[in-house]
């Protein structure tokens, strides 16, 4: 029989993780590019004050613990305030990704029944229609002061109104830690959103998860570029008070000379985004001749990474990147790549073919490849099955869903393909529905993306299986050029040979002006599959 530990259970709670910081690194910065333009500074301790009167405020306007309280807002320091005030009353914080189709905001805001909506003004007109379509939504409060109110929302409530009256002080309450705290939708690029709940608990341990994950220190000065309207800015706004670090948002300014003069000015030391975001960012740095001054490390997921883009950080700039990958589902975190010491001393090109892999699972999440009857495969590099993955931070269920997302030993299995290997480092090749099947074959997508888009004409490049009467399916390789060349299939024949096997090359290219991006910024294949299913491939 086993024996009780004797150790306290104290509650993993959010708020405590901002009153921390409060306490601790009170003159630590917080610096936001402003809706409105300017930079706004505030600190861990202003903040949390400030957090404090929004906790009175919202419980003035009638909001009890476990009430959905919605925002539609870009990166901002008011937007990270309604983060734990919301959550630290017991609510539970549901942001709204802007970019979704008008009907799946309308249609996420109805299915999770949130009561009021903070909106940044930029939002206007899409949170007045809200308002008139969600019948749940009592209110909304746009983000700004009585200053600026756009003239068309005169008489509109605004945050700082709201909070000015309230007092500085708020005991936050105590409760269980599985209770919920915030809630992100899933993208709507495999269907209907799904609504994914987080708990206290599971944004207290991945915010551990993700210190060590990114190696955040208290010098650091972190810039999630990624939306905090996409799960939680993958838990930074957590993550970095929990360790001190100073935090700057770029509201809604995230084209590269935007980011690049806020990074330079700032001193940032670590970005997270996703590839395209950077970018932006790589094309503004080569203009400048350097990087942003500060710049360390940078921190790339959420999509397939381009080798190009990691060699140009790396080489270029002498910036180290680390790959991850994650999910809406995994909070996001789940896994990271940072170089095995055994790694250390290998010549820098064999160090980038190893950070090209996703990396490894952080403690906490366990992962394992399955095959299509479920048969655990080994971790042998090659073998490629579907990824399942299991922690204190994975989905159990989707809110208001009753089928169980999770097989019968309890995973809960990704719509990635997925290699392991004998370190652990995990190498996406495909998700389930890109991946080519071509005479069953398997062609993975992702790799031949990522080979095209090496070629020095190419700058953004996507794959998908086009039918073929013969093999089912061949690869059409989709590109937007660099500049005036358009390299034909065979030159792009000759230098994706090098690269990857010979019954891989794609059957035709296609030259695009761009390529249609989803809300949360990475290419949409379905509708690229969309547009391409009467395709043809020339005989
Ligand atoms: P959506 O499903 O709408 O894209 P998510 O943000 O939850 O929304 O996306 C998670 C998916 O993104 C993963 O299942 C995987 O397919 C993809 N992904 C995330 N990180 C990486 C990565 N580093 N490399 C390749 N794919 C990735």
């Amino acid at each position: 029989m086993t024996l009780a530990g004797l150790m306290m259970g104290r509650p993993l709670l959010v708020a405590p993780l901002l009153r921390y910081a409060a306490d601790y690194h009170g003159d630590t910065t917080i610096v936001t590019r402003s809706v409105e333009g300017p930079l706004h500074r505030t600190n861990y301790a202003d903040t949390h004050a400030r957090v404090q009167k929004l906790a009175h405020a919202l419980i003035a306007l009638g909001i009890k613990p476990g009430d959905r309280v919605a925002t539609l807002a870009w990166n901002t320091w008011r937007h990270l305030e309604l983060y734990y005030a919301v959550a630290g009353i017991g609510a539970v914080c549901h942001t709204v990704n802007p970019r979704l189709p008008v009907v799946q905001m309308a249609y996420v805001l109805s299915h999770a029944g949130s009561r009021v909506l903070f909106f940044d003004t930029t939002f206007l007109p899409l949170a007045v229609g809200l308002k008139a379509a969600v019948p749940t939504l009592e209110k909304v409060v746009a983000l700004c002061d009585a200053a600026n109110l756009p003239a068309e929302a005169k008489g509109m409530l605004t945050y700082e109104e709201l909070i000015a009256p309230q007092p500085e002080t708020y005991e936050w309450p105590e409760f269980n830690e599985n209770t919920a705290a915030s809630l992100c939708y899933t993208s709507g690029t495999t269907g209907i959103p799904k609504g994914v709940l987080y708990s206290h608990r599971a944004l207290v341990l991945h915010s551990y998860g993700m210190i060590s994950a990114v190696r955040m220190n208290v010098e650091d000065i972190v810039l999630p570029v990624v939306p905090m309207f996409h799960v939680n800015a993958w838990g930074i706004p957590y993550a970095a008070p929990l360790m001190g670090a100073a935090q700057v948002y770029a509201g809604r300014a995230m084209d590269g000379p935007s980011l690049f003069s806020l990074m330079d000015e700032e001193g940032v030391t670590c970005a997270l985004g996703v590839p395209t975001i950077w970018m932006g960012l790589l094309a503004h740095m080569k203009t400048m001749g350097r990087k942003p001054k500060a710049l360390r490390r940078v921190v790339i997921g959420g999509a397939a990474v381009p080798e190009a883009m990691v060699r140009a950080f790396e080489l270029d700039f002498d910036v180290d990147v680390h790959h991850g990958w994650g999910m809406t589902e995994t909070t996001p975190m789940g896994v990271i790549n940072t170089l095995k010491p055994k790694y250390k001393s290998l010549p820098r090109a064999a160090q980038i073919d190893i950070k090209m892999k996703q990396g490894r699972a952080i403690f906490g999440v366990d992962m394992r490849i399955v095959d299509e009857k479920g048969a655990v495969l080994p971790h042998d590099g090659v073998s490629a099955g579907l990824l399942q993955v299991r922690g204190p931070w994975v989905i159990k269920s989707y809110f208001k869903e009753e089928a169980s997302p999770l097989t019968e030993d309890g995973w809960f299995s990704t719509a990635d393909i997925a290699t392991l290997d004998g370190d652990g480092y995990l190498h996406i090749t495909d998700r389930a529905k890109d991946i080519i099947k071509s005479g069953g074959e398997w062609i993975s997508s992702l790799d031949l993306e990522n080979a095209a888009m090496g070629h020095p004409d190419i700058a953004l490049a996507a794959v998908i299986g086009a039918e073929h009467p013969r093999w089912l399916e061949r690869p059409l390789l989709i590109c937007v050029p660099k500049g005036d060349v358009r390299p034909t299939l065979e030159q792009i024949h000759a230098y994706l040979i090098q690269k990857v096997p010979k019954w891989w090359l794609p059957d035709a290219v296609e030259y695009v002006a761009s390529l249609p991006i989803g809300p949360t910024g990475k290419v949409q294949k379905t509708t690229l599959r969309e547009q391409y299913r009467a395709y043809k491939f020339a005989s």
